[in-house]
């Protein structure tokens, strides 16, 4: 179940299945005074001034008990996910790994951030080996498989699915979430049409498409027990002054963020 914490005079949501350093971002709790910035803007590029990106990336970090060493990505919605060695060094502003969406690590020195705004963030953890993840999942991300990309990468780690943990933040949902014909020929062509058809609802002349059911069914997939999931309820674009929402905005928005880091359960 999500809950939400107080910190920094702002609202912060966390799972209670995630035991691990970890915090979703809401629009409060920053630094950011632009009005369609404000306050919790982690993007550096809706216009705001570095500095204050830092901050509210340094207030982020705290608010979930994480160390304030980011590593983040130039997130391209593609299903590509890095891991990160133990013992990177990370420069004084984080590390930036580039054109994908999904970060996993074991070193619980770093803070995994990824960066949202209508899109599913996803955090993964598992406690039997403290291996975490950080997934940036919008639609083609989602459709592309990036969610069960995560998993195969902790696997790969030593992560058993059986144990991995999921939590699928706040994002945009299928009440709001009206898609055009030319974005379900594309999860067609992705994930095939009885994918689609499950997930891309259809009444009278509209389709809403539901990525929190499409991820939930991929990480179901790669092997994650449903009680091992939990779905954030709240939708981005019906609370537009609560969280950062791409559609309800136009456009006109900052970006929230999710962050994770790993514990320390064993050297590797
Ligand atoms: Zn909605």
């Amino acid at each position: 179940m999500f809950y939400s914490i107080k910190f920094n005079g702002g609202e912060f949501l966390k799972s209670d299945l995630i035991p691990f350093p970890h915090a979703f971002s809401t629009r409060s709790g920053g630094v950011s005074t632009i009005p369609h910035l404000a306050s919790m803007n982690v993007a550096l590029n809706r216009g705001d001034e570095e500095v204050n990106v830092r901050e509210n990336r340094r207030i982020l970090a705290n608010a979930a008990g994480a160390t304030e060493q980011i590593v983040y990505a130039s997130q391209i919605h593609s299903s590509t996910v890095a891991y990160v060695e133990y013992g990177t060094e990370i420069p004084e502003n984080g590390l930036n790994l580039g054109s994908l969406d999904g970060i996993v690590s074991a070193d619980p020195s770093l803070t995994l951030l990824v960066k949202t705004a209508d899109c599913a963030p996803i955090l993964l953890c598992d406690s039997e080996t403290g291996i975490v993840a950080a997934v940036h999942a919008g639609w083609r991300g989602t459709a592309a498989g990036i969610a069960a990309e995560a998993v195969r990468v902790m696997a790969a780690h030593g992560s058993l699915p059986a144990n991995i943990r999921a939590a699928i933040g706040p994002c945009i949902h299928a009440c709001c979430f009206e898609v055009g014909e030319d974005l379900r020929e594309a999860v067609i062509a992705l994930r095939g049409s009885d994918f689609a058809s499950r997930h891309i609802g259809e009444s009278e002349d509209t389709l809403h498409a539901d990525i929190v059911a499409m991820n939930c069914e991929l990480l179901l997939e790669a092997g994650i027990p449903l009680s091992n999931i939990d779905l954030c309820p709240l939708c981005t674009c019906c609370e537009p002054n609560r969280f950062h929402s791409h559609r309800a905005s136009k456009g006109n928005r900052g970006t929230m963020g999710a962050v994770i880091s790993a514990l320390k359960i064993r050297l590797n």
